[in-house]
């Protein structure tokens, strides 16, 4: 993760606020309270390249003191900080908060398999089994069967989604810190551990990937009451088949988790939801039945697809594409959330099928932006204009045309 200088002129105390609330990529709203204010805040701008490791001592957010080692993300004026931990979760300390901090004289490297399996174990208890792949860190109170399933899962996708957007022009990197998956071994403790994350947002939810711990959490799908736990790969898919959609939320949650941590996205910067959420909406159905590949991709998704028909032809309003690309607002209404999302897709889908190379290019301008500063709708549209041309009307049209013609 490279975080550069920064210089923003959001209010220090929304930083804290956003930062603190579980910045949760959801399928959630994202928190977007960082609008540009008049009275700028200085962060401190000699953010080096090289990330160095530090010792903070803090107070957090239960009056708990806390002594970790991270390195410094960025420090303000007011000597508050955001640190990213060497597991990857990003934390913050307002000045009040930070106690003590000391430079160690070393560079920041994340923890070592050892060091996350001892600490993954201490905070999850003896129920859960640790396994590294190439890129992910699993911790597992599900099956050995289904974990491993899993492992195989997240690293088939990881290789498509690297395959499908890595260029010799933009290339893309290796995760700086573990991918970590946390495996419930049912609904019910999944729920559980949710709920103190999500709050009343879990009954909706299978699954989940926090922006600021950087961790996916699931459970085991194919566990059901009175039912007995798969025993074969060909029992899992079998139980998986009867709900294809709980399963489309794995490959929707890592897709996220990959896109974060490869260069699609930058964490904590402004990313437009329709972007990030539209990306795993593209890449979700989930392709079952190839053991090698993943014949899915960029084939039309049935459901949104589904959804953003019966949209268009009934409930569409004539702006509806502009209030997609200025803010986020729409995904944060219950009443219009799935219409969003569908239309996040299929706006997606066209632009990736028509206009790759201007997608790809406004994808790496964003990521491209630095953490913290929250562009408004204006300057949303502005930036999305300054890619796709100026007239959205028009590309609105083609897009509506584009979707008439495509069937599941
Ligand atoms: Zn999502």
């Amino acid at each position: 993760m490279v975080w550069r200088e920064l210089k923003t002129k959001s209010v220090l105390s929304c930083i804290w606020r956003a930062l603190t609330v579980s910045l949760l990529c959801l399928c959630f709203p994202q928190v977007s309270c960082l609008t540009y204010a008049q009275d700028s805040t200085k962060l401190d701008s000699t953010a080096k390249p090289e990330q160095q490791l530090y010792e903070f001592t803090f107070i957090d957010a239960q009056q708990q003191t806390q002594t970790i080692q991270a390195t410094q993300v960025l420090e303000a004026q007011d000597g508050g900080v955001v640190m990213l931990t060497r597991d990857g979760r990003l934390l913050t300390a307002t000045p009040e908060q930070l106690k003590h901090k000391k430079q160690l004289g070393q560079p920041f490297t994340p923890l070592t398999h050892e060091e996350l399996e001892q600490q993954l174990k201490s905070e999850f208890g003896p129920d859960f089994t640790i396994t590294h792949t190439k890129h992910f860190t699993i911790c597992s109170q599900a099956g050995k069967r289904y974990s491993k399933w899993c492992s195989y899962l997240f690293e088939r996708l990881y290789n498509v989604l690297h395959n499908y957007w890595n260029s010799k022009e933009q290339p893309l990197h290796d995760p700086e810190v573990p991918l970590i998956a946390v495996i419930f071994k049912d609904r019910a403790n999944f729920e559980q551990y949710a709920s103190q994350i999500l709050g009343a947002g879990t009954s909706a939810t299978h699954g989940f990937y926090s922006i600021q711990s950087n961790r996916m959490v699931l459970y085991d799908l194919t566990a059901a009451p009175n039912e007995r736990p798969a025993f074969t790969d060909a029992d899992i898919l079998r139980k998986l088949r009867k709900s294809p959609f709980n399963m489309a939320t794995i490959i929707h949650e890592c897709t996220h988790q990959i896109a974060f941590n490869i260069g699609l996205h930058t964490r904590f910067a402004d990313n437009p939801l329709w972007l990030t959420e539209g990306m795993a909406t593209y890449f979700e159905t989930p392709d079952l039945r190839s053991k090698t590949g993943w014949r899915t991709v960029g084939k039309p998704n049935p459901w949104r697809l589904t959804q953003f028909q019966n949209y268009a032809r009934s409930r569409r309003p004539a702006d509806s594409l502009q209030t997609l690309i200025a803010s986020d607002e729409r995904f944060q209404n219950a009443e219009t959330v799935l219409d969003t999302y569908a239309e996040a897709w299929a706006f997606s889908y066209f632009l990736i099928k028509t206009k790759r190379r201007l997608y790809e290019e406004y994808l790496h301008r964003i990521a491209a932006r630095k953490p913290l500063i929250w562009s408004t709708p204006e300057e949303r549209l502005k930036e999305f204009r300054s890619v796709f041309g100026a007239d959205l009307r028009r590309l609105d049209q083609q897009f509506l045309k584009y979707m008439r013609q495509i069937s599941r």
